[in-house]
C-alpha cells in the first residue's frame, strides 16, 4: 500500500498541499480529479519524491520514500537510494517526456540498462513491452515520427520496463487529440488487475467510472471527497465536487 501522511507543501506564501492524508491499497486503481491548480501534480510528484514535502511523508509498503526519520525529524536519503526507490514507482507524464534523440527501443531500454540489466535482456524485454502496447513495428523510429498516442504508449512501455509496483499517470491523455485518447486509456486499462497499483490523474470520467476502485476529488490542496466511483462521481456529497463534475461531464 501507499500511505501519504500529512503531505504539506508551499511555494513561497502559496500553500499547494494542505496536509493531505491518503491510503492507496496495493493492486488497486485510484483516480484523482480536481480543478487546475488544486495540487494533483504536486501530490503525484511527492509520491516518488520528485517534489520534496515541507511536512509529512509518503511510504510504500511501510518504507519511507525519499526520507528517513532521524531523531524526530525527516532527513533526505542519499540520491542513489532515492533513485532505487523511484525504480519501484513508474511515472507517465502529460507530455510523454521521451528522449528525442533516442529510438523507441532505446527509450525503453535506457533505464533498465542504467540499472545494470544486460543490453540484450533489456532489448528482449523492451520488444515484449512494445508489442504489448501495440508498437512492435516502431522500435527503430524516433519519437517525433510517432503520433502523440503512440508516444504516450511508448512512455507507458518505458515505465513498465523497470517492473514498478506502482505507476503514476499525470493527465496521460490531456495533450492528445480526442481520437487518440482511447488507445492510451485502452493500454492503461490492460494494466488494471495485474497486481500493479495505479494512480491516475485524469478528467476522463468514463474511464474513472469503469476502472477506478477509488476516486479522490481534490480542491485547493486538500481532498474534499473520496470513495467509490459511484459515491464520488454519481452521488457527490460536496458542493465543490458537484460543481466540478457538472463542468467536466
Ligand atoms: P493542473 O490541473 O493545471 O495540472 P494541478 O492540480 O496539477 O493543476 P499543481 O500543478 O499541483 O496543480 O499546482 C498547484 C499549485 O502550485 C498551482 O497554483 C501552481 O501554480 C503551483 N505550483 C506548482 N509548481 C510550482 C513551482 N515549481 N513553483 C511555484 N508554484 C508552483
Ligand atoms: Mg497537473
Amino acid at each position: 500500500a501507499i500511505d501519504i501522511h500529512n503531505a504539506t507543501k508551499s511555494y513561497g506564501d502559496k500553500t499547494v498541499l494542505r496536509g493531505v492524508d491518503l491510503t492507496v491499497a496495493a493492486g488497486t486503481v485510484t483516480v484523482i480529479l480536481g480543478p487546475s491548480g488544486s495540487g494533483k501534480s504536486t501530490l503525484l510528484r511527492a509520491i516518488n519524491h520528485l517534489e520534496k514535502l515541507d511536512e509529512g511523508f509518503v511510504a510504500l509498503n511501510g518504507e519511507l520514500i525519499g526520507v528517513r526519520v532521524k531523531g524526530d525529524r525527516l532527513k533526505e536519503l542519499p540520491e542513489k537510494r532515492i533513485l532505487r526507490q523511484r525504480a519501484r514507482i513508474g511515472f507517465v507524464f502529460q507530455n510523454f517526456n521521451l528522449f528525442p534523440h533516442l529510438t523507441i527501443l532505446e527509450n525503453v531500454t535506457e533505464a533498465p540498462i542504467a540499472q545494470g540489466i544486460s543490453a540484450k535482456r533489456a532489448r528482449d524485454e523492451a520488444r515484449t513491452l512494445l508489442a504489448r502496447v501495440g508498437l512492435a513495428d516502431k522500435e527503430a523510429a524516433y519519437p517525433r515520427q510517432l503520433s502523440g498516442g503512440q508516444q504516450q504508449r511508448v512512455a507507458i512501455a518505458r515505465a513498465l520496463a523497470l517492473e514498478p509496483e506502482v505507476i503514476l499517470f499525470d493527465e496521460p491523455t490531456s495533450a492528445l487529440d480526442p481520437e487518440l485518447v482511447g488507445e492510451v486509456l485502452g493500454v492503461i486499462r490492460t494494466l488494471t488487475g495485474s497486481g500493479k497499483t495505479l494512480i491516475v490523474v485524469t478528467h476522463e470520467i468514463g474511464f474513472a467510472r469503469e476502472v477506478a476502485d477509488h476516486v479522490v476529488f481534490m480542491d485547493e490542496g486538500a481532498i474534499v471527497e473520496q470513495g467509490t466511483p459511484s459515491d464520488v462521481l454519481s452521488h457527490p456529497r460536496h458542493r465543490r465536487t458537484q460543481d466540478f463534475l457538472s463542468k467536466v461531464l
